[in-house]
Formats: C-alpha cells, sequence, structure tokens
C-alpha cells in the first residue's frame, strides 16, 4: 500500500495510487458508499486513463464494527483512518445514551479537523423551494471544535450546575434560579483564526470575490464579537495585500478590484441576506452554532440535504462526508440519494489536486440532474420515475 505522506507538517504529498480510507456507514450509508465509489473509480479511469487510481481501504466504523468487536470506533481504525491522512465516510448512527456524544464529534476531535467545509451551489432540474435558486454559489467554513458544542455543560439538578450557579452567586453576585441549565461557550482566539485562515486562503485559491464573517457579537461581544474582530485582525495581517475591508473596497472599488473583500454580517441578518441578495454572499465563516443553522438553511435553498455534501478538514487531515444522516427506513433497499456521498467525493479529489477527476465526477453529476435523472426523494417532488441508487450512479458514469 502507498500513503499519502505529509511533508514539513502541513503539506500532502499524493502519490498516483495511494491508499484512501472509507467508512461505509450505517444505515443507507452502505449504498451510497458503493455508489460513490464506484463512480469516483470511473472519474479516475476516464481523468488518467489509469495512471492515477485509487486503493480503497475500508475502516470498520459504527453498527459493523460494534457487532464484530464491540466497539463503535476499536483503536486499529483510528490507527488506519490516521496512516490513510484523507478519507471518506457515509453517515454513522449516534446510539442513544452510550455514554458518549457521538462518533462523528469524535473523530473531528481526534484528528483536530477544525473546519467543517460546505459547498452550496445550485444543480440544474434539482427542485428546490425558492425562485431564483441559480443565485447560490457559497461556500460554508463552519468552526468545528468549540463554542456551545464544546460540550461543557451541565444539568440543571446536577452537582456541578450547583457548583457554578454558587461560584457565579459569590464571585459575580449574579444569580441563577435552581432550576437553571448551564453550558459555556468557549471561543477562542487561535480556534478562530485558524478557521478564518483556512476561509480565505480558499476564497484566495479559489478566485472568490468574498469572505463574509458571520457572528452575534451584538449580543455576544466576548465570544461572537471576538470571533469577528479576530477575523478581521488576521485578514489585515496576513492577507493584508490580498483582502479589502468592505468600508475601503466602497470607497474605491477600482482601486480594489482584484482583492478578497472582507465583511461582516450578523447572524439573524445573515439569515435573511441568503435569501433576499443571495448574489452578495460567497464565502463565509462562521463559529460553530450559526454555521450549524446557516449551512442546513443554504442547503435547503438549492433542493436539501440529500445532495449537499461536507468536508472535515484540519492541518492535513481530511475527513469527506455527506451532511445528511443514515436515514435508516432506506437502509439496504438501494433508493437513497448518492449525490451528498459523491460530491464529497469531488472535494475529496480537489484536495488531493486531482481537480482533472473533480471535474469530470461533477460534471457528469450534473449533467444527470439536467437529464432529470433522480432517485426517489427527488422525483417525488418532480413527479418523475424513481432510479435506484445504484441506476442513478451508472446514469452518472454513462455521462463522463
Ligand atoms: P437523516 O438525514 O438520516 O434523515 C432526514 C430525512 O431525510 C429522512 O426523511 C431521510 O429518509 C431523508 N434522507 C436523508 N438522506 C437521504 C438520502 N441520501 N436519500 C434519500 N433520503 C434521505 O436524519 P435523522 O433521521 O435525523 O438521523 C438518522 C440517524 O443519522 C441518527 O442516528 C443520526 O444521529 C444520524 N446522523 C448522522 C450524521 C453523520 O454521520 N454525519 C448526520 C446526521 C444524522
Amino acid at each position: 500500500m502507498t500513503y499519502i505522506e505529509i511533508k514539513e507538517g502541513t503539506r500532502l504529498s499524493v502519490p498516483n495510487n495511494p491508499t484512501i480510507g472509507y467508512i461505509e456507514g450505517d444505515g443507507i450509508g452502505p449504498d451510497i458508499t458503493k455508489a460513490t465509489l464506484y463512480a469516483i473509480n470511473s472519474s479516475l479511469e476516464f481523468a488518467y486513463k489509469g495512471e492515477r487510481s485509487i486503493e480503497w481501504q475500508k475502516v470498520m466504523v459504527g453498527d459493523e464494527a460494534y457487532e464484530k468487536t464491540g466497539k463503535r470506533l476499536p483503536q486499529e481504525s483510528l490507527e488506519q483512518l490516521r496512516r490513510c491522512v484523507v478519507s471518506i465516510k457515509g453517515p454513522l448512527t449516534t446510539p442513544v445514551g452510550e455514554g458518549f456524544r457521538s462518533l462523528n464529534v469524535t473523530l473531528r476531535q481526534y484528528f483536530d479537523l477544525y473546519a467543517n467545509i460546505r459547498p452550496v451551489r445550485y444543480f440544474p432540474g434539482v427542485p428546490s423551494p425558492v425562485k431564483n435558486p441559480e443565485k447560490v454559489n457559497m461556500v460554508v467554513f463552519r468552526e468545528n471544535t468549540e463554542d456551545l458544542y464544546a460540550g461543557i455543560e451541565w444539568k440543571y439538578d446536577s452537582e456541578e450546575a450547583n457548583r457554578v450557579r454558587q461560584f457565579l452567586s459569590e464571585q459575580f453576585n449574579i444569580s441563577l434560579t435552581p432550576d437553571t441549565g448551564i453550558g459555556i461557550k468557549p471561543i477562542s482566539k487561535f480556534r478562530s483564526q485558524r478557521l478564518v485562515r483556512k476561509a480565505i486562503q480558499y476564497a484566495i485559491a479559489n478566485k472568490r470575490r468574498s469572505v463574509t464573517l458571520v457572528h452575534k457579537g451584538n449580543i455576544m461581544k466576548y465570544t461572537e464579537g471576538a470571533f469577528k474582530d479576530w477575523g478581521y485582525e488576521l485578514a489585515a495581517t496576513e492577507f493584508r495585500d490580498q483582502t479589502v475591508t468592505e468600508e475601503e473596497y466602497s470607497k474605491n472599488p477600482e482601486a480594489y478590484r482584484n482583492r478578497i473583500v472582507v465583511k461582516d454580517r450578523i447572524t439573524d441578518n445573515m439569515f435573511q441576506q441568503v435569501l433576499t441578495r443571495t448574489e452578495e454572499y460567497d464565502v463565509i465563516a462562521t463559529t460553530n452554532l450559526n454555521g450549524d443553522y446557516l449551512s442546513d438553511a443554504i442547503a435547503a435553498q438549492v433542493g436539501g440535504l440529500g445532495i449537499a455534501p461536507g468536508g472535515n478538514v484540519g492541518d492535513v487531515y481530511a475527513i469527506f462526508e455527506a451532511v445528511h444522516g443514515t436515514a435508516p427506513k432506506y437502509a439496504g433497499l438501494d433508493v437513497a440519494n448518492p449525490t451528498s456521498l459523491m460530491l464529497s467525493g469531488v472535494m475529496m479529489l480537489q484536495y488531493i489536486g486531482w481537480n482533472e477527476a473533480a471535474k469530470v465526477l461533477e460534471d457528469a453529476i450534473v449533467q444527470a440532474y439536467k437529464d432529470q435523472k433522480v432517485t426517489q426523494d427527488l422525483a417525488r417532488v418532480l413527479n418523475i420515475k424513481p432510479l435506484k441508487c445504484s441506476e442513478f450512479a451508472e446514469e452518472v458514469v454513462k455521462r463522463m
């Protein structure tokens, strides 16, 4: 097996036949993974005629791992993912009440995958609830490791909550009633800035027009507000020659024509703006909770979660994944929509620098939608005959 190597701690060196990990996932995971690996392999064959290919390594996580080893995320699987550096995964069940939060959260923390990246664009032919879905072309960078998702919280009647309430009362004269649950919202400079850095680097590499910092800093000044301030500070110090603030730009647009405009919006306003002034938004960098809500809302504008891809990316490690869940009622029926995972495959190919194959795969998916080749989730809305998951993959491959 030939693995992707990490050079100087930050750069990937990708051989022509790298071993890449895949986690099938639970529920519809095996169906959409099969369809996706087939489509990726076909795009490589088409783009590189055998010169480049992927050796897929199955990594057991989730229900299957639990059945075979008694653990949902065995140590051996974590080691395989580390060796592969880059992987793709289907959705995983979050078991209720087993003493850990979620496999997805565990994976993100273990590999410090601090940026959740969600490109959202419209594919002609996909039914959408808005009038002009074609105006949507945004990439959301959501901070993935802190904020209210850090898991620092206590039930209202726990001993810990009681101690925190007591501390607040004694030290700060803040009085909370005994029926108050407590959650902590940590937002740090280092973690905010590495996320914004990734968003700006992406904007530069992909010739995007703007990066919008989305925050609720008018209310939460020292967390959300600080995120915005640290974002602007980073843009001004590390990317001084490539970026410009919205204010500077508006005074002299000609002078800053080729710069990336850095702007900020308050979260509630942003939810309106993505609907009413859609074209004005491009790359978005935001905190964890805002990003969770906003990325689903933007995805809904272009036809929903079944087609939205995602990537969890750190400094080098990356796991690309469908953003939807395991859709248990469709498990094993070969009816699920594999587009989300296929497009995550496109992101994965771009991440390792195999842009030719990424384009072949993406164009084929776009063409399939133009030709109204869709699975039941969308066929139902369009009132046309649905394709099975595997048939959809065939239609995509035919269009390469
Ligand atoms: P879900 O995304 O599985 O389902 C929501 C709705 O969308 C359902 O009606 C489902 O049938 C449909 N749907 C989702 N993906 C589809 C696809 N590819 N094709 C056709 N229809 C699709 O969300 P849920 O029901 O809230 O969660 C089910 C399980 O998935 C839970 O255990 C949850 O924890 C897990 N989950 C995992 C991830 C992940 O691994 N990243 C993400 C979300 C939920």
